[in-house]
């Protein structure tokens, strides 16, 4: 009988080597799929704009006679450019600081409209081409939140409307209290996401495949934004078919702030 308990055991831990073992192997080859897909972004996305600005800086230096419109968009380009990679980076060291737990919100009482108007003026190279509407109620109480992060969050989504959405197109930012949170909603008129990938455009470096949505990206910047607002106690996600059937709608919810337990 021991004999036989001790073969049944013996039986038992070979099976759970080998399960572990498997899922060792799939974590491996996880660690290594988000590696290679992290190594692909990081060397496509920071050389796409340097060599936008390594040309533009080229024709500026070889064209010294050139009229002063085409110098402005030459020094324009590179402004831009510069700007994205300044984005790009700020979204690495976020994705970083997240994958650490390293990321510490500084929560404190914040204005939306003003986060709005910062987060519009630092787009508004990107937003040329649309058409912002900002939708306030005349009072709206403040939220708890990290300024600079959530600026960021906007600034990844604002950047998803201008790149998806068609020229011309409006793109609304509104928000309204709703129950103790406040909503933050970002809609655009754009090709929309397909209702079977709603969740999973928060999942790092997920692209919803196919047709016009083929745009130079990461597949970071709804997953960031994702890890940045949890940290900040918010909840964010995607709907579709607003208004009429297409475009997108972010919706961000964000704690209210309370005089009462925070000073
Ligand atoms: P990226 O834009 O760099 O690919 P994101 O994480 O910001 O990565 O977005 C993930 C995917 O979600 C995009 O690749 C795109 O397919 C889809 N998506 C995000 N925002 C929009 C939008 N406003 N309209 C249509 N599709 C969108």
């Amino acid at each position: 009988l021991l004999d036989a308990l001790s073969d049944q055991i013996a039986l038992a831990l070979e099976r759970l080597r080998l399960t572990e073992e498997l899922a060792a192997n799939r974590l491996a080859t996880e660690t290594e799929r988000l590696r290679t897909a992290l190594l692909n972004s990081v060397s496509h996305d920071l050389r796409t704009p340097l060599v936008t600005i390594i040309g533009a800086a080229g024709s500026l230096a070889a064209g010294p006679d050139l009229p002063c419109d085409a110098r402005r968009d030459l020094a324009e380009n590179i402004r831009e450019e510069g700007e994205r990679l300044d984005r790009y980076v700020q979204n690495l060291l976020d994705m970083t600081r997240l994958g650490h737990g390293a990321l510490t919100p500084r929560l404190a009482p914040l204005d939306l409209a003003e986060l709005i108007g910062s987060a519009r003026q630092r787009m508004r190279g990107v937003l040329r081409a649309h058409n912002l509407l900002v939708d306030l109620p005349d009072t709206l109480p403040l939220v708890l939140a990290d300024g600079v992060l959530l600026e960021q969050v906007l600034v990844n989504i604002l950047d998803n409307a201008a790149k998806y959405a068609p020229a011309g197109g409006d793109i609304v930012i509104s928000a309204r209290t709703a129950g103790a949170r406040a909503e933050l909603a970002i809609t655009d008129h754009g090709p929309g996401i397909p209702a079977a990938d709603l969740d999973r455009v928060f999942d790092m470096f997920y692209r919803v495949a196919g047709g016009d949505r083929q745009r130079a990206g990461t597949g970071l910047g709804l997953a960031i934004c994702k890890g940045l607002v949890e940290a900040m106690g918010g909840a964010i996600r995607a709907e579709t078919g607003w208004p009429d059937g297409t475009g997108t709608r972010i919706l961000i919810f964000l704690p209210l702030h309370n005089p009462e337990t925070t000073p």
